[in-house]
């Protein structure tokens, strides 16, 4: 057997070079900092020191072939913000190198050199590092929004997110749209648009209909209610009780619920003016009338 020091000679650059070109060819595929540690007198850190970045330092090596002009001048920051748009794009929370790549031309041996793996640059974007993440709707990241804004009596923060009652990673907000406040646009929007959506068919019946309705409220198929219409009474009624007042932003514990004035049970219907913020006390309080929306 044969002992060999692992070390070189000498470190002049073309020492380096040379020991770059040499590993190389003992490994498959891209030369990673990694796969070079493994095979190397000479330590991967000391490389890329010399040559200002690892990718440099290939290129020196005449191994930087795939090192395109945009993935040399693009800085680390601008490689997060481009995974988090094109995630944003393809409407996930996971993004593969693969997808990436395909996106920028940015390769994955560009990543490996600034980030060590593509999983730090999903990190680093707030986006999902596995894809068997769960994959949320539209909808239930709204409800989750509404959830957390009836718990708190207020717009709930970024931070709310990571905990409970919030059952919607803020990933998965992130991933989607962004930012959490284009998660909050996106959310109001969404609120409107079912309002709308809700007064269109409870309204906007037509007039031969409305007479056959008259003197008796319209009840509509089901008793529940959009998150646009739940949103607009918690708004309307300043996410506290009518009854006594209290809200979660500063009793904190308050449960707020949507009230049935007349209970839907009764005939009672979906319209604002059937509808009121009750904290739990009160609305259970309230004995055969009561109604839980
Ligand atoms: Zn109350």
């Amino acid at each position: 057997m044969k002992f060999e020091l692992q070390t070189l000679d000498s470190y002049e650059d073309d020492d380096l070079v040379e020991e770059l070109k040499r590993v190389s060819d003992l490994v498959n595929g891209r030369l990673t900092m990694s796969k070079f540690d493994e095979h190397s007198k000479v330590h991967s850190s000391t490389v890329r020191n010399r040559f200002n970045g690892w990718g440099n330092a290939l290129e020196k090596a005449g191994l930087g072939d795939e090192v395109s002009p945009q993935a040399r001048t693009i800085t680390d920051k601008q490689i997060v913000a481009l995974a988090k748009d094109i995630a944003q794009k393809l409407n996930t929370v996971f993004l593969t190198n693969k997808q990436f790549t395909q996106h920028t031309g940015i390769g994955q041996k560009t990543i490996l050199n600034r980030f060590g793996s593509w999983k730090e640059v999903l990190k680093r974007a707030e986006l999902e590092t596995v894809a068997l993440g769960r994959r949320y709707s539209d909808e239930e990241c709204f409800e989750n929004i509404l959830n957390l804004w009836m718990h708190y009596g207020r717009q709930p923060n970024y931070a709310e997110l990571k905990q409970p009652p919030s059952n919607v990673g803020a990933k998965a907000y992130i991933g989607r749209w962004g930012s959490w406040r284009k998660a909050l646009r996106a959310f109001v929007e969404n609120a409107s648009n079912t309002d709308k959506a809700n007064q269109e068919t409870e309204v906007n019946k037509p007039s031969e209909l409305k007479e056959e309705y008259e003197g008796t409220p319209k009840q509509a198929k089901s008793r529940s209610l959009s998150l646009g219409i739940r949103y607009k009474i918690l708004v309307r009624d300043n996410f506290r009780c009518v009854i006594c007042g209290r809200s979660p932003a500063i009793n904190l514990g308050t449960i707020l619920h949507i009230d049935h004035i007349l209970a839907w049970s009764k005939g009672g219907s979906n319209d604002p003016s059937n509808l009121r913020v009750l904290c739990s006390d009160c609305n259970f309080g309230k004995g055969d009338n009561h109604e839980i929306a």
